[in-house]
């Protein structure tokens, strides 16, 4: 008798977590035809499973989860659990239009517009740190060949479970903190790309779990200790050329795109990491790139220019710009929809940005103020304070930004003024 095969219908909600349902394998057919029904409001629930008492859908509505073959991935059978798709969905309305809260949504609309309102298309690639917890290490030697060594086992699971679903890993690698670790995906079309990272995001818990580990994404699972950021590299294209930056520097396009992310950091940023957790991460000199800039190889900027190496006539044609301000509980969707936004708004008003070529809290404070160089928030009720919903709703459907700031609200107040170590204990049981 063969064993069941689930498959899993998901999606990225509002908190950065997969939810959804799954079907037995007589099912499978149907539902990879015609998808699931799915409650709106579950995409509003927290990682402690609360809802917000201010979500827009209540207990009404109903949608339609519609999954992309394309980003099936399968976590395979071990120690008694069966073999186990997981396929990721837009949420749709229930005859298949759109739905104006799907994040998943959300990006194929920000890469239409910078499609339409630019002529570019994007590529992105991502890195992900992380935490294992229970390999048991004498010591973990930064980037060493034992801290390599040590996670072998679970990198050769990831990686081969990863190729089967067509998903390539540049890298998986020793980080620098106490078991922390990286990965790093190839670059890819901005929707594959995330698919991909969420579906290794998943891999990786599982396959930890499934050898008695534990992976956390959380940015800060020591409030006192090394942060795990998800640094996002974007290289900008027109007419299938690169022009993201010529010369080691910018070019001009690629300049006003990245202004428009500098002008807009705080609202951004709100997309691209979201729990109080995550604000603990952005000190000066953790490499994290607190400060509002972009600087050339420089890993304090919050945004880094990668030139990588010339051609001729001077182009960097493999050069990337890394956003270094995101983390493991964004809704990686919208995290680059929000990115397109602000850089759309930064090519309509075209400034260049300048090269903070130093650690940005070596120059003097008044300097600083002089060139007009801010610090990230250094807490949630501030990045809530500098959220601006009018610059959102540009970029979203009014109803999404609703949607997404209720769930804020409610980590908010769930945890802003909670001892840090206590959430970090509670978040990194779920990211
Ligand atoms: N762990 C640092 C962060 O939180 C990044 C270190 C690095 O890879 O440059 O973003
Ligand atoms: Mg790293």
């Amino acid at each position: 008798m063969p064993r069941q095969h689930f498959l899993f219908l998901g999606h990225q909600d509002l908190s950065g977590l997969v939810r959804g349902r799954s079907v037995p394998r007589e099912r499978r057919k149907a539902a990879l035809s015609a998808g699931l029904p799915w409650v709106p409001a579950n995409y509003s629930i927290g990682p402690t499973n609360a809802l917000p008492p201010d979500n827009p859908f209540g207990p009404l509505g109903e949608i339609r989860l519609f999954p992309d073959e394309q980003a099936l991935v399968t976590l395979p059978a071990h120690d008694g659990r069966p073999a186990f798709d997981l396929v990721l969905c837009d949420g749709r309305m229930p005859d298949g239009s759109s739905w104006p809260y799907c994040p998943r949504t959300a990006l194929k609309t920000a890469l239409a517009r910078l499609k339409d309102e630019a002529g570019l298309t994007m590529k992105v690639a991502f890195e992900h740190e992380f935490l294992v917890k229970g390999l048991d290490q004498v010591a973990h030697p930064a980037f060493s060949v034992s801290s390599g060594r040590n996670v072998s086992h679970l990198a050769d699971q990831v990686m081969s479970t990863l190729a089967k679903a067509g998903i390539e890993l540049e890298q998986f690698q020793a980080e620098y903190g106490q078991d922390q670790f990286e990965i790093s995906s190839v670059p890819s079309d901005p929707l594959a790309a995330a698919d991909r990272a969420i579906l290794s995001m998943e891999v990786i818990r599982d396959c930890a779990k499934q050898l008695g580990l534990h992976a956390t994404f959380l940015p800060k699972p020591d409030p006192t200790g090394v942060g795990s950021g998800v640094h996002i590299h974007f290289s900008l294209y027109r007419n299938g050329k690169a022009v993201t930056a010529a010369k080691d520097w910018v070019t001009d396009t690629a300049g006003a795109f990245t202004q428009g992310i500098i002008d807009h950091a705080e609202t951004v940023l709100s997309f691209s990491c979201l729990t109080a957790n995550s604000y603990l991460r952005f000190r000066p000199h953790s490499w994290v790139g607190s400060y509002v800039c972009l600087g050339v190889k420089n890993r304090e900027a919050m945004i880094r220019l990668v030139p990588r190496k010339q051609a001729a006539g001077g182009s960097n044609p493999q050069a990337s710009i890394e956003y270094r301000a995101a983390d493991g509980t964004a809704n990686l969707y919208l995290a680059l929809a929000a990115l397109i936004g602000a850089g759309l708004d930064g090519l309509k008003a075209m400034r260049q940005p300048v090269n903070v070529p130093t650690d940005p809290d070596g120059i003097p404070a008044a300097e600083r103020k002089r060139m007009g160089l801010r610090h990230l928030p250094q807490s949630m009720a501030d990045g809530m304070a500098a959220f601006r919903p009018q610059d959102a709703e540009r970029w979203f459907t009014p109803g999404l930004v609703a949607a997404y700031m209720a769930c804020r609200r409610e980590d908010l107040r769930q945890f802003a003024n909670a001892d840090p170590h206590e959430a970090a204990r509670i978040l990194q049981k779920v990211y």
